[in-house]
């Protein structure tokens, strides 16, 4: 082996010694960090227990993915031949986005599989919903019951009453087929309260909603929240920042505590929360009053000349409407709607012309004015850091070049009003550094991904479902989920049929008691189906708990941008693997799995199958096998035809092994399509694809020629064609046809002309807006809580049935610095009591200089509860819900203890306190723009009153009923400022896109045509 072949830090580069994979290991020469992949049906460990004997075990390897969170890092598990048991689980060196590596929940997957409290079979309730009385019951009643509920839904054309409602679905789009195969606009996700923020903001920009970093490769990397141990894809992109540092890139890190990231920085600045998109502006401005900035591309690439026709036809709006100052729009009324669609009319797009005197050299200056005010100064005065450290960074940003990247998913994006922003703002950088899609650059999301075309493909839904996309919110970047008990109380409709999948609204949502008195209400929701390996909070609240498979007990694909490639995950039951391996047949995955724990897929496809069993509602056709009509589905014909036919390079890879394409994922768990996929931006559009071509006067450019079909179907956005009903097929730069951006200009947005019709004009270029959590907005004796930020051992729910992970971390105290604990009084370990705008919570202080002096924050994966004998004893405390009318009380009774289990590790439980459930007293804050909740509370830190106990909670959901009107009052909703008389952008990405004419809104609450 030559020492070119080791690259450190790409085990993917693996060379073959001997004839087999060669893994390195950190020494990258001596020692193999991983089995080659030649002898994973047999490979010999000596027995670590049986030492100093030299017992050997032989395994079989059997590639799935981690289910533990969004970034599905490749695991091995490894089998023992004699045992037929999963004795471990390591990394899969064969997964291009983790490499082999992970963190500490990938191996913790052991004992989730071996969890002593798991459910293992339906349960059906026995008394009242939330009275925690449970029989057993089998699935075909389960099953037929459903179906018969959603069957008549369907065919009582109540279909707006069958929701889904997933946490992280961890596959690509499988469920939003099954509900598109219902005709049913019923998918609900968690990215309202998780990451709508930070989408929002960089799908303005280039019309993708994520980030593909290349970290490894850059000169600079910014991030704004914690990626080392809980960004975005943590596993995958710390490992990657972690090779750019090694490569002698200079890392900046924002975060206002000071997290396992920030100790990684060579820049690590702790800003007031809410300021991160001040200091954000003063680098850009820095960049653009000296000139750093990428000239050329700005010039090619940004919307600039649409900006400045905007301009010359309303002037300049900024001086009276920008809120240059941060004018924060809580206690302000919005913007007058009249002014806003005069406005909007008068940059209507179709009667602009590009304007003789638009040049380039205009906008700059332009550009130099409008973002002059953005001084260190200011970013200062906003941010509490001093300008000369936010001048150093500048520095160090413009020396770049093309080589920036940056991220930031959560943290102030999704802490905030307006977050949305400072993604915005954040990927001004880029764009005005030209690190779009460059070596070391950002690049957007689709292009390093790829989702494979299913075998069926359903039409979209043939409806609008107001309950999550309601009017309110026509920007929204998700579905308005966590308002879903204030819609249902407010009587815009009722639940039929509403499953939550491995989701836990009433713990993980803020206002969980509201979900609590939506869920025990029957006329609200009919039947609640909890789809989860574990018990949780919601499910108790459940009519059936249907137990779904862990990461090793269930078939997925996914594909994320970790880097500038693309490549397919594949999960699986690695049990049903092994056997299929030895030449058994396994059909069904229940077969395997421990009790009657099932997966999703054959779930989902045997009840679709059950509501049409005789196919007359059309339905039935998209889970019926083309191997064999009249049967249903199975997953190995569903999983071998898209390895076989969506795949390119894999079916031809297999075929060299001797293998089918389904075999070979089954052996491997993943296959890299391609990498350096590049600038497509910049791409020609080939002339088989201009046929009749017209162009506008921005340079867009449209055909008749069909678009080519492509076997990826990763969700891309669809701006509109021509009034001709030519499509859009790319944009004329420098006379040549370029494929552009996915945005209506086909370029990367700096104006952002959506913004602008739909009724915020004054925030349609970046910038600064002061948050709900502003100084200005804040009383006296008020602070901030950050509560988004997460510890790398746990996360939400998933993790609480994992030992090793809950010895590690199973608190959540309050960080306080010590200068602020010295006014209150308190010392690490006594009791504080935080009061929120709707209630209160007790929990203990932890002082330390790790936080931002005068601001407090608590980790959110802590402080889970049970209220009767049935959930995470290792996790969970057992506790008293109290309440009388709209009061609702929580009592501590007891903590996690010792107990007796098929595991004997449960009888060395050591700790007792596992936490507070914050998120309980946190009232919901919508953005009016992204939907995005915004986490960071507004509260009071004093010490604990004498009759206060740990952990005690009070809420009073009237108070959570005035935040929410409050909130709702700043929306700009569709029908007042919609300027197309539709609900929403069609442009915009949309989970489940219902068929255009659906888009439409109802003809008694449209807006005056303009
Ligand atoms: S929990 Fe850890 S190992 Fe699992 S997918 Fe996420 S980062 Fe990877």
């Amino acid at each position: 082996m030559r020492d070119a072949d080791l690259i450190p830090g790409d085990s993917n580069k693996a060379s073959t010694s001997g004839g087999e994979t060669f893994y390195p290991g950190p020494s990258r020469i001596h020692l193999a960090a991983f089995p080659p992949k030649e002898r994973w049906d047999d490979w010999t460990e000596l027995d670590s227990q049986a030492w100093p004997r030299r017992k050997e075990r032989r395994y079989s390897l059997v590639p799935t993915t981690c289910f533990n969170c969004e970034s599905a890092c490749g695991l091995l598990a490894y089998i023992d031949k004699e045992t037929n048991q999963v004795q471990k689980f390591e990394g899969n060196p064969e997964n291009p986005g983790s490499r082999g590596r992970n963190c500490a929940k990938g191996p913790a997957t052991l004992n989730q599989i071996t969890d002593p409290d798991r459910i293992l079979y339906p349960l059906k309730r026995a008394g009242k919903r939330g009275a925690g009385k449970w029989e057993r019951v089998g699935w075909d009643e389960v099953l037929d019951t459903i179906a018969a509920r959603i069957r008549k839904a369907i065919v009582e054309d109540r279909r707006d009453e069958i929701m889904y409602h997933v946490g992280r679905p961890g596959e690509d789009g499988f469920t939003e087929r099954i509900l598109a195969a219902w005709g049913v606009d019923g998918h609900n996700s968690h990215t309202n309260i998780c990451s709508s923020g930070a989408r929002e903001g960089y799908q303005l920009w280039m019309g993708l909603d994520r980030p593909s970093p290349d970290h490894a490769n850059a000169k600079v990397i910014f991030l704004i929240s914690a990626h080392l141990e809980s960004g975005h894809y943590f596993n995958p992109h710390a490992q990657r920042v972690i090779d750019g540092k090694a490569s002698g890139a200079k890392l900046i890190v924002f975060d206002t505590r000071l997290s396992n990231t920030a100790t990684h920085a060579d820049h690590f600045i702790s800003p007031y929360p809410g300021s991160e998109a001040a200091i954000l502006l003063s680098i850009a401005n820095y960049l653009i009053q000296n000139s750093l900035y990428n000239r050329e591309f700005v010039r090619r690439w940004w919307n600039w000349e649409e900006y400045l026709a905007q301009r010359s036809e309303v002037g300049d709006q900024r001086s009276d409407k920008q809120p240059r100052s941060g004018e924060m729009f809580i206690g302000t009324e919005p913007t007058n709607e009249r002014d806003s669609n005069e406005i909007a009319e008068a940059i209507n797009i179709s009667r602009l012309r590009r304007s003789d005197s638009a040049d380039f050299e205009e906008f700059e200056g332009i550009l130099k004015e409008v973002y002059a005010e953005y001084t260190f100064e200011f970013a200062a005065k906003e941010s509490g850091v001093e300008a000369n450290a936010l001048e150093e960074i500048a520095k160090v940003v413009a020396t770049a070049g093309t080589r920036f990247s940056s991220h930031n998913w959560r943290s102030a994006t999704s802490g905030i009003s307006h977050g949305w922003s400072v993604a915005r703002c954040l990927f001004m950088l880029n764009a005005l550094l030209g690190a779009v899609a460059t070596e070391g650059g950002v690049f957007p999301n689709a292009w390093n991904k790829f989702v494979p075309k299913p075998i069926h493909t359903p039409p979209h839904p043939k409806m609008w479902n107001e309950k999550t996309w309601p009017r309110e919110f026509p920007l929204a970047m998700h579905e308005m989920s966590f308002l879903l008990p204030h819609f249902l109380k407010d009587g815009r409709g009722k639940l039929d049929t509403y499953f939550t999948r491995v989701y836990n609204p009433v713990w993980t949502n803020p206002d969980g008691f509201s979900w609590i008195e939506a869920l025990t209400d029957e006329n609200l929701v009919g039947c609640h189906v909890a789809l989860t390996p574990v018990w949780n909070e919601t499910s108790y609240f459940a009519d059936y708990i249907l137990p779904m498979g862990l990461g090793p007990e269930r078939h997925d694909i996914h594909s994320y941008e970790t880097h500038d490639a693309q490549w397919l995950g594949f999960r699986q039951p690695v049990m049903r693997a092994a056997r299929q391996r030895n030449g058994e047949d396994v059909n069904d995955t229940r077969e395997v799995n421990p009790g009657e724990v099932w997966e999703e897929n054959e779930f989902w496809m045997e009840l679709t199958w059950r509501i049409d069993r005789d196919g007359s509602l059309g339905i039935r056709q998209f889970v019926e096998s083309r191997k064999n009509p009249g049967q249903r589905l199975g997953v190995d014909e569903y999983y071998g035809w898209i390895f076989e036919n969506s795949v390119p390079g894999l079916p031809e890879k297999a075929a060299a092994e001797n293998l089918t394409p389904l075999e070979f994922m089954r052996r491997y768990g993943s296959f890299e399509i391609s990498r350096k996929v590049g600038a497509i931006y910049e791409e020609e559009v080939p002339a088989e694809e201009l046929d009749d071509v017209a162009e506008d006067h921005f340079g867009r450019v449209f055909t008749r020629a069909a678009k080519p079909a492509s076997p990826n179907v990763v969700p891309i956005p669809s701006p509109d064609g021509d009034a001709d009903g030519r499509r859009l097929v790319g944009v004329k730069v420098d006379g040549e046809i370029k494929r552009g951006f996915p945005t209506p200009s086909g370029k990367l947005e700096f104006y952002s002309k959506t913004l602008a019709d739909w009724g915020w004009h004054e925030y349609a270029i970046p910038t600064y807006i002061k948050s709900h959590v502003h100084p200005d907005n804040l009383e006296a004796d008020q602070t901030i809580l950050i509560s988004t930020f997460r510890i790398p051992i746990q996360i939400h729910t998933r993790s609480a049935n994992a030992k090793w992970l809950n010895e590690i971390a199973h608190t959540n105290p309050l960080w306080l610095h010590p200068k602020h604990a010295a006014k209150l009084g308190v010392r690490t370990g006594d009791l504080v009591r935080v009061e929120t705008e709707i209630g209160y919570f007790v929990v203990k202080a932890w002082v330390t200089e790790g936080i931002k002096p005068g601001i407090v924050a608590c980790s959110h994966h802590m402080g889970r509860w049970k209220v009767h004998e049935n959930g995470q004893k290792q996790m969970m405390a057992t506790v008293k819900l109290d309440h009388e009318g709209t009061q609702w009380g929580l009592e501590r009774e007891s903590g996690a203890s010792p107990y007796e289990s098929k595991d004997a590790d449960t009888l060395r439980i050591w700790w007792n306190d596992v936490g507070v459930h914050q998120n309980l007293t946190f009232p919901v804050h919508p953005d009016p723009i992204s939907g995005m909740h915004c986490w960071h509370q507004a509260v009071r830190v004093r010490k604990a009153e004498s009759a206060d106990s740990y952990g005690d909670i009070h809420v009073d959901t009237e108070k959570s009923r005035e935040v929410y009107r409050k909130w709702l009052t700043m929306t700009r909703p569709a029908d007042k400022y919609s300027p197309d008389q539709t609900r929403r952008p069609y442009w915009m990405l949309r989970p489940l896109k219902p068929a255009r004419e659906f888009y439409k809104l109802p003809e008694s609450t449209k807006p005056a045509p303009r």
